[in-house]
């Protein structure tokens, strides 16, 4: 399975002469990488204004709304996103569940228009530092799932190609990144899960992410050690030097 390295700028960069500048170094950077697909997911205000060539790297969005169209002020439909030249969607960020309060059932919604819209969409899961302290990984990763994923069919996550990134709240943008040994606990739970509600063999097409903290140094580890198939990047998506690293890192593997 080729690895899928998404780089989500969040709020950056402030102006469309960096976001440009950002993106035509990492576009140069990775253009003779092979066996690696990376998305890039920029503000929307962005996403036309950045050219892609022959889909190195893919475009994508950092949300959705989940109605297709209408009086939803200030929201961003599928079709918009497609129009963008958007692939991919990233969901249920953890900041977007801490600062906007978006719940599983808002993220249900999302996930069901983006599938229905044949964009694929990252689903973000992971704990925070308390529920991780008092021992509550495992129940936090299944809820999340279960809700998340309710009453969406196998057949339209196999065709839209469904990516779970698991992101433990507490390593994010901390610069502590969770061992890819206790990642790769989370990651086997993830499976058991999906193999649950769907099959193993569902289970299996399906591409689960790694994303806290990863840099240049440790992004092979994940891929290597724990047997991830992709890492959703934050900061070092930001540092065209160090993302071209991470990305040529997970190409080796
Ligand atoms: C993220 O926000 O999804 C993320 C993984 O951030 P960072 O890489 O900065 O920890």
């Amino acid at each position: 399975m080729k690895p899928l390295i998404v780089a989500n700028w969040k709020m950056n960069p402030q102006s469309l002469t960096e976001a440009k500048q950002l993106f035509n170094s990492l576009k140069k950077g990775i253009k003779n990488v092979k066996n690696v697909e990376v998305v890039i997911c920029p503000p929307f205000l962005y996403l036309s204004q950045l050219q892609t060539t022959n889909y190195k790297p893919h475009l994508g969005a950092q949300d959705v709304f989940w109605e297709e169209k209408g009086a939803f002020t200030g929201e961003i439909s599928p079709k918009m996103l497609k129009d963008s030249g958007c692939k991919y969607v990233i969901i249920g960020h953890s900041e977007r569940r801490r600062y906007l309060k978006e719940t599983d059932e808002m993220i249900n919604k999302k996930l069901k228009v983006t599938l229905k819209r044949k964009l694929s969409p990252i689903l973000c899961i992971g704990e925070t530092r308390k529920e991780r302290g008092q021992g509550k990984t495992q129940t936090i990763l299944k809820n999340q799932l279960k809700k998340a994923l309710s009453k969406i069919s196998a057949f339209n996550i196999q065709n839209s190609k469904l990516a779970i990134a698991y992101e433990p709240v507490w390593a994010i943008g901390t610069g502590k990144a969770c061992s890819p040994r206790e990642a790769k606990k989370s990651l086997d739970v993830i499976k058991k899960v999906i193999s649950k509600i769907y099959d193993k063999k569902l289970a299996k097409t399906i591409k689960i992410l790694y994303g806290g903290s990863v840099n240049g140094k440790n992004a092979a580890s994940y891929i290597f050690e724990a047997n991830f198939q992709g890492l959703l990047v934050g900061g070092a998506s930001l540092d065209p030097r160090e993302f071209v690293i991470l990305v040529k890192a997970v190409s080796r593997s």
